[in-house]
């Protein structure tokens, strides 16, 4: 797929902002246990940016390290979740972009762990564990 957009966002309260140079390579939701408590939503939504080419903007993002090798980027102020960092690839929080309407989001990952009741008409396809970078495949 062929991306092409500003690829420009932020957290709720503006301090925090940045600009992916490049294009993104895919887009996931993601069930995760561990996406819940950090955005306190049923699940998250990410870009990902393989090369890692992401500016930071204004205020320094905090950093919490949420698995070993894993970074999870927020707002110190507001809270807002940003990102999620491993193996030199950078995957934004979708919700934080200022145009998210403009990515097309190609799977679900995690979705064994997908709360129960929570429907989707997507038809994308439902990977039980991670996607990406440590591949996996989806549930027949
Ligand atoms: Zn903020
Ligand atoms: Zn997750």
């Amino acid at each position: 797929m062929e991306w092409t957009g500003e690829w420009t966002g932020g957290c709720l309260c503006g301090r925090v902002r940045y600009r992916a140079n490049e294009s993104p390579r895919w887009a996931s939701y993601c069930h995760c246990g561990m996406c819940r408590k950090v955005s306190g939503a049923p699940f998250m939504g990410f870009v990902e940016f393989p090369g890692g080419d992401v500016e930071w903007l204004g205020e320094e993002a905090r950093r919490y390290e949420s698995s070993q090798g894993v970074i999870r980027r927020f707002c110190g102020t507001c809270g807002s979740s940003l990102t999620f960092e491993a193996d030199g690839m950078v995957f934004i929080a979708l919700g934080s972009l200022d145009h998210p309407e403009q990515v097309t989001v190609e799977r679900h990952a995690y979705a064994a762990s997908r709360l129960p009741g929570l429907m989707f008409v997507d038809d994308l396809p439902d990977f039980p564990g991670p996607v990406g970078g440590k591949g996996g495949r989806p549930i027949d």
